[in-house]
């Protein structure tokens, strides 16, 4: 071989092992299919309860740390019954996919500013606002990771950050409940989501 044939085969080579890097991350046909049916779902729809263990979630392919880095600045909850969690780092920083899914919404959405939502397979939803900028659109399907917008301060807010929910059957609930915001990580726990009234009830088996 010519020293030009080496650098093709060289180029080739790293383009290869580029492309099966990408991949890793991303479900294949037969995997997408079933997300997209179990994402359609109401998780409710024909029983009070559903699971989802966290000790069978590998980083990467079945969840994400939506802000890497990032630092609460405001939990859930407390006297302005806060419905999600801030979590701050720098403007235009990227904001990730917690889970593989379905974008609901992708549009200012009054207060919240730039919003997105994503419906998952394992029954939550989640809940991405104040972006600069999204980087996704409604009807995309995302992988656990996926850049989906920029953090801003756009809608009601004071500083740039990222406002987080985690949703099930459409009201928030405490995402430090599933999130050990403190290491960017989940709690690697069995979950129980029990339907109660219009709410849900959430306990957990170490
Ligand atoms: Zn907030």
């Amino acid at each position: 071989m010519t020293l030009r044939h080496h650098l093709l085969f060289a180029l080739l080579l790293s383009l290869s092992s580029l492309t099966a890097t990408a991949q890793d991350s991303i479900p294949d046909i037969d995997q997408w299919q079933i997300l997209k049916g179990e994402a359609a779902k109401d998780p409710f729809a024909h029983k009070n309860q559903f699971t989802i263990n966290f000790k069978q979630y590998t980083e990467g392919k079945d969840w994400a740390y939506p802000l890497p880095g990032g630092k609460v600045i405001s939990p859930y909850g407390g006297k302005r019954h806060h419905g999600g969690t801030d979590i701050k780092t720098c403007p235009n920083d990227t904001i990730r996919a917690a889970f593989p899914g379905h974008v609901t919404l992708s549009a200012p959405h009054y207060g919240y500013g730039n919003a997105i939502i994503i419906r998952h397979a394992n029954g939550l939803e989640t809940l991405y606002s104040h972006q600069s900028k999204n980087l996704c659109k409604k009807g995309d399907w995302v992988w656990a990771g996926q850049p989906i917008g920029l953090t801003g301060r756009t809608g009601r807010a004071t500083t740039e950050h990222l406002h987080f929910e985690t949703r099930v059957n459409g009201k928030s609930f405490d995402s430090a409940r599933l999130f050990d915001h403190a290491n960017h990580c989940l709690w690697p726990y069995l979950f129980v989501f029990t339907k109660q009234g219009s709410g849900v009830k959430i306990t957990y088996e170490k």
